[in-house]
């Protein structure tokens, strides 16, 4: 995850070819990038286990995610020169360059590693746990205040039918949007808005320690999201 704007962040695992990339393709009106490149975890894997257990972070991250990661990667190796003309986010946002024959799989997959990296960075063992300043005023505004806008938030995740994720993001009228999207999609690929927090409701995020119980899972997540993170977002592309 790098953002962009202001202090480009960059991880040691990039080929200049990719800096390059990044420095070219990106705008700032997206405030940050996820690169094609498949991460380590940004801490350890039983340092959220207040919320989320080590069994459960380890298969996510090195099963799950890395799948995703790997069918997202055979693709564009089919497709060089994708890689070579657009980042992550420019794909996800142009699914229609993608050749139809693999523009599912690619949307699943491609979809799976953006959204696993993001929601990776978004947690923390020592986060920031009530969003601050302009995220927060326009939290009160939109939800009434931080504790409505949780309540509004888990109610979504338990609506949703089957697998999927909840996002809040900076929609295109400049607002906060809250909504359920099915699978892997995420507000870039719906090219409704930018995401800012995005909790991953699939059952494989939550069901060693809390079973089916999707609500105890989201309300515990919540404890270890750390609203630095969305704030700085928000920073860059407002
Ligand atoms: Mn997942």
């Amino acid at each position: 995850m790098k953002f962009i704007s202001h202090q480009v962040i960059y991880t040691s695992k990039l080929s200049s070819e990719q800096k390059a990339l990044l420095d070219n393709a990106l705008s700032p009106k997206y405030g940050y990038e996820v690169g094609l490149e498949f991460e380590s975890l940004p801490y350890g894997e039983g340092s959220l286990s207040k919320s989320i257990d080590e069994e459960t972070m380890i298969l996510h991250h090195d099963k799950h995610h890395k799948k995703y990661f790997d069918n997202m990667t055979a693709i564009l190796d089919e497709n060089p020169e994708l890689k070579k003309k657009y980042s992550l986010i420019e794909l996800l946002r142009n699914l229609d360059e993608i050749p139809k024959n693999s523009r599912e799989k690619f949307k699943n997959n491609a979809g799976g590693h953006f959204n696993h990296e993001f929601y990776w960075n978004l947690m923390s063992p020592k986060p920031q746990v009530e969003p601050k300043g302009d995220l927060k005023e326009m939290i009160d505004k939109q939800f009434g205040s931080f504790s409505k806008f949780k309540e509004e938030f888990v109610q979504t995740a338990l609506d949703l039918f089957g697998s999927g994720w909840v996002w809040l993001c900076f929609d295109n009228s400049g607002k906060l949007r809250l909504g359920p999207f099915a699978n892997q999609n995420n507000p870039h690929i719906e090219k409704c808005g930018i995401p800012l927090v995005g909790c991953d409701v699939w059952e494989h995020a939550y069901y060693l320690k809390y079973k089916n119980d999707r609500e105890a899972y989201v309300n515990a997540w919540f404890d270890v999201v750390d609203w630095a993170f969305p704030e700085k977002i928000l920073g860059e592309i407002k």
